[in-house]
């Protein structure tokens, strides 16, 4: 934990960035309270999730001991789970369409609660993959923001396993600056560093932390 911080801090100085402009999102996915426990005890108080189910399995009662933790949604949103995600999370980093969009505007204003969030760009168009086709991306950040009045912070994407990262994250900054952008959530254990070197404010850590997740997650 304290290593992949001072990893964050030093690639943001390397690349004329301030540390404190980058987040380092500890994803603690498939892993239990008894793991995640010494992580908080180290200070860190940013966490990501993938599942609403899972995460509010065990977050309620790791909040009620670590007051001010932040959790991050990074895992794809179903409309049933909209509710139940405005609920629990701060940030939601997976609005990719329209119908999740509308839904968390809707649970939002429900529970007078204002979340920001990121739009999941699918830079490598990759079928199987979450995420706004890139030639719809503009119509549906401009949707997101004009229409339904959500507070966009940014970005975000998951390139492709077998591409070079890099093409993505520039790729994703430059759509972000199009738009006027700020947030840009890329880069996981094996590209973080790569991904502050392309502007990342939001870095989502999984393994690098954690250590191997078994049976393995998406
Ligand atoms: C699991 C996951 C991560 C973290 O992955 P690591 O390679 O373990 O760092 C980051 N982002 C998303 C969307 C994930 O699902």
């Amino acid at each position: 934990m304290t290593r992949v911080h001072a990893d964050v801090a030093t690639a943001a100085q390397s690349y004329d960035r301030a540390a404190q402009d980058v987040t380092l999102i500890a994803v603690s996915k498939t892993f239990d309270a008894a793991a995640i426990r010494p992580v908080l005890e180290a200070g860190q108080r940013v966490f990501g999730e993938n599942r609403v189910q899972e995460a509010q399995g065990k977050w309620p009662a790791l909040r009620e001991d670590f007051p001010g933790t932040e959790l991050h949604l990074i895992g794809p949103l179903q409309s049933n789970k909209a509710k139940d995600a405005v609920a629990l999370f701060d940030v939601i980093h997976t609005v990719d369409r329209e119908k999740i969009a509308k839904a968390l505007r809707s649970e939002m204003e429900k529970a007078d609660r204002e979340l920001p969030v990121f739009i999941q760009i699918n830079t490598g168009a990759e079928p199987q993959k979450a995420g706004v086709a890139p030639s719809d991306a503009p119509d549906f950040i401009s949707y997101c923001i004009d229409d339904l009045k959500l507070d966009v912070a940014g970005l975000m994407c998951i390139p492709p396993i077998d591409d070079t990262a890099a093409i993505h994250f520039g790729f994703l900054a430059t759509l972000a600056e199009r738009h006027g952008l700020a947030g840009l959530s890329m880069g996981m254990s094996a590209d973080y560093e790569t991904a502050i070197q392309f502007g990342a404010t939001h870095v989502r850590v999984g393994s690098a932390i954690f250590g191997a997740r078994t049976p393995p997650a998406k």
